[in-house]
């Protein structure tokens, strides 16, 4: 840590005194100010001179400079427009980092990555995600398959629970699955409300995805997959016979329902919250294959 780091207390107050910048809830506004935490975020997402970052809501940029100091280029995508004034000073020192002005759930991420970084480039995400979009924003890196090694974001620490969660636990439920079907998820720390502001009301936790280089199962229609892993846990206390009747209800009677399931070598009275990711695959297939032959 220098003096003139962004994420302190004092230079953090300073820069939004003289920019007049007031913070938007909506916006999901509440920034580091702690290079402690910062630098424990940079080093859980491993990013050395040879790593590019795609970093999304830059903020006054106090996480985006402790990247710059490690990364040989940095792309943040920053949806208020009043910030980019602020960011071209603040980041002024470091020229390897380019900041775009657009939300990044309209942004061509995909277009974006590869006009900045070249083929088989090690590139990582990290970010301080604003916690109203946390789950859209995970969707579409992941469901997009960027050529990406980890994403490395701070997250509500309710969210990376749901996320990390494994089969017969409260919190494993179809974003678990979803999110594991394309990275291994884990927690790599938690983080006090203390090192922000404003502080937010929630407890917040640094989530670490590793991407996969393939699924852990092989499924056929992606689609008809987590389709069925939501309903699944469409009601979470009823049983797998329950919630699958009442999704294929029109075209499967319940008597067929539970011999699909069965021939998928599931007790029907499980529930969906016992289920590991292979025996939604399984359970998949069959459904599929007993529909087509409708
Ligand atoms: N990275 C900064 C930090 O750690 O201090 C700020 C993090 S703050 C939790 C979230 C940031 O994301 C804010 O700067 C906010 O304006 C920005 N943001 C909110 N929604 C966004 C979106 N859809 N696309 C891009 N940026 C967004």
């Amino acid at each position: 840590m220098t003096d003139k780091d962004i994420a302190t207390p004092k230079r953090t107050r300073e820069i939004l005194e003289r920019f007049g910048f007031s913070f938007k809830k909506s916006l999901g506004q509440n920034f580091l100010i702690d290079t402690n935490i910062l630098n424990r975020i940079v080093d859980a997402a491993e990013v050395t001179e040879s790593t590019g970052v795609i970093e999304i809501g830059p903020g006054i940029g106090a996480l985006t400079e402790q990247l710059a100091k490690r990364a040989h280029k940095v792309v943040a995508f920053e949806i208020d427009q009043r910030l980019i004034p602020i960011l071209e000073e603040t980041l002024s020192p470091y020229p390897h980092v380019e900041v775009i002005n657009e939300d990044v759930l309209k942004a061509d991420v995909k277009q974006v990555v590869s006009g900045r970084f070249k083929d088989g480039e090690d590139l990582a995400v990290v970010a301080n995600l604003p916690y109203y979009v946390t789950t859209p924003i995970l969707m579409k890196l992941l469901e997009e398959n960027l050529p990406v090694r980890s994403i490395v974001v701070m997250v509500q620490k309710e969210v990376a629970d749901r996320i990390a969660a494994g089969p017969g636990t409260k919190d494993y439920g179809s974003l678990s699955i979803a999110a594991q079907y394309y990275a291994h998820a884990d927690t790599a720390f938690t983080v006090p409300k203390t090192v922000f502001v404003p502080q937010p009301n929630v407890d917040s936790a640094i989530l670490r995805l590793t991407i996969r280089d393939k699924p852990p199962v092989e499924v056929e229609d992606e689609a008809f997959f987590f389709e069925l892993v939501r309903a699944s846990f469409a009601q979470r206390r009823k049983t797998l016979l329950n919630n699958m009747s009442r999704h294929f209800g029109e075209d499967l009677e319940k008597s067929e329902v539970e011999k699909v399931i069965q021939e998928a070598g599931i007790d029907p009275k499980r529930r969906g919250e016992s289920l590991h990711m292979e025996e939604f695959a399984e359970l998949s297939s069959r459904f599929s294959g007993r529909l087509a032959e409708k």
